[in-house]
């Protein structure tokens, strides 16, 4: 079945869908960005969560391009979808590792029988990477993949990030 793909400008805290992704740090432990948007939204049991998968999966982190689901606290999902993007980095391509996270999200999600996902513009913000390339990294990813999820929803946070990803769905 093909994947519905569309695209949503705003918070990804709002979305009601059966998993949001999110754009994790190694140490699952929190940080800025969509990941502390989504801890501070969703209360402490995902990080009790995330500090167990730790504990039992992940005392190196979880690596960069893999992907793990916990609980959704107060958030209205089911699940949070943490994925670990790659710094931006100028002298070497890490594309494979974005487009990984893409695919492995989509795979957990498979796992879980989430119909429905939102995914935030990963690695764009903190870890830099350029926007434009980070959407069409994000949108071939999805297109691709070869996944049940019937629903696949882009949220971006600004008018920047809405309008890169805008051009490259309509072309
Ligand atoms: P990374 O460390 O992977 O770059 P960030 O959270 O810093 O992750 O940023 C990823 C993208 O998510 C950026 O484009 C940022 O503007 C956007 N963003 C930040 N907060 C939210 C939010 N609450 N909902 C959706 N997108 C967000």
């Amino acid at each position: 079945m093909a994947t519905k793909i569309s695209l949503v400008q705003g918070d990804i805290t709002d979305q009601h869908v059966d998993a949001i992704v999110n754009a994790a740090n190694s140490s699952l432990l929190g940080g800025g960005g969509v990941d502390g948007a989504i801890h501070r939204r969703g209360g402490p049991e995902i990080l009790e969560a995330c500090r167990k998968l730790r504990a039992s999966h992940y005392g190196w982190g979880l690596p960069v391009g893999k992907a793990v689901a916990t609980p959704a606290g107060r958030l209205g999902v089911r699940w949070v979808i943490h994925t670990v993007g790659p710094l931006w980095s100028a002298s070497e391509d890490r594309s494979a590792q974005l487009a990984s996270c893409y695919s492995e999200s989509l795979r957990v999600a498979d796992e879980l029988g989430a119909e429905s996902v939102a995914f935030p513009a990963v690695s764009t913000g903190v870890y830099g990477w350029p926007m434009d390339d980070g959407a069409r990294i994000a949108l071939e990813t999805v297109q691709a993949a070869d996944t049940a999820v019937a629903d696949v929803r882009f949220v971006l946070f600004d008018d920047t990030a809405y309008a890169a990803f805008d051009r490259l769905l309509q072309a």
